[in-house]
């Protein structure tokens, strides 16, 4: 297989992961946990998820988790003690926080992270997160992308979902992770099936014309077309240039 600037990782884990999510919001996950794919790799036993209710370590008789920013400014911002005492439990687990600010997320990082025994996942809310807790309690930082969301959940979501299917057993052809958009480096191609012909628009010929040489040439022309016109700064420059 060709491959990307990320050859070096393992294309499938290994192991069994455990996902803690640590967030104000818990019932989030509750749909998640349960559906397709995240489901059945828990239900296989491949994936362990605890969330972990961030309340809980409120402070005082109102659970409080938020004050208001020092220094002026609008809103709210995560205290530090709360997350502390909910991160400090997990010091042997890879601890990651959600935020803007961070490494925007990728395969590359997905595969490492099916690669690690325990992660912990921590959902920011309201402005943000003491910067205390970075500094202490986290070992990464993670951004889901160039925008801001409400909370860390949607990107928490995303990567226990992202994890999961790279886990042995889960998606039932292991090929289906290894041929995909990211994997030699390029979006994926144009991919159709039945009927051959709708309102008048014909599957590409050679898909069905049985020729698995010419056939495998077709979708990586696609994925080179594809991936110059949408993404260019994922192709090498060998990649560039090949037609
Ligand atoms: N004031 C922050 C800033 O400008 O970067 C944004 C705070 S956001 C409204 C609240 C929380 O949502 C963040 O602490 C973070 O956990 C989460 N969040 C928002 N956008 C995110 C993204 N692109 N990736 C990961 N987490 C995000």
């Amino acid at each position: 297989m060709a491959c990307g600037p990320d050859a070096d990782v393992m294309l499938v884990a290994s192991g069994i992961v455990k996902i803690n999510v640590v967030t104000i919001f818990p019932e989030f996950f509750d749909s998640l946990l349960g559906i397709s794919i995240v489901g059945r790799a828990i239900e296989d036993g491949a994936l362990r998820v605890e969330v972990i209710p961030l309340r809980e370590y409120g402070l005082g008789k109102h659970k409080q988790l938020d004050d208001t920013p020092f220094g002026g400014g609008p809103g709210m911002v995560m205290m530090v003690e709360p997350l502390s005492k909910a991160l400090e439990p997990l010091a042997e687990t890879h601890r990651v926080l959600l935020t803007p600010a961070g490494r925007p997320l990728d395969q590359a990082t997905l595969d490492r992270f099916a690669e690690i025994d325990e992660l912990t996942l921590v959902c920011g809310r309201y402005e943000g997160v003491d910067q205390r807790v970075a500094d202490n309690y986290i070992e990464e930082e993670v951004s889901l992308g160039d925008f801001v969301l409400a909370g860390g959940e949607v990107a928490a979501a995303a990567i226990v979902e992202g994890v999961a299917r790279l886990l042995p057993g889960v998606v039932g052809n292991p090929d289906s992770t290894l041929t995909e958009s990211f994997r030699d480096g390029l979006l994926e191609e144009p991919v159709y099936t039945r009927p051959a012909q709708f309102d008048g628009d014909a599957v590409p010929e050679v898909l069905l014309s049985g020729d698995h040489a010419r056939i495998e040439a077709w979708r990586r022309e696609q994925r080179l077309a594809r991936t110059r016109e949408r993404r260019p700064d994922l192709m090498s420059d060998g990649e560039k240039s090949e037609s």
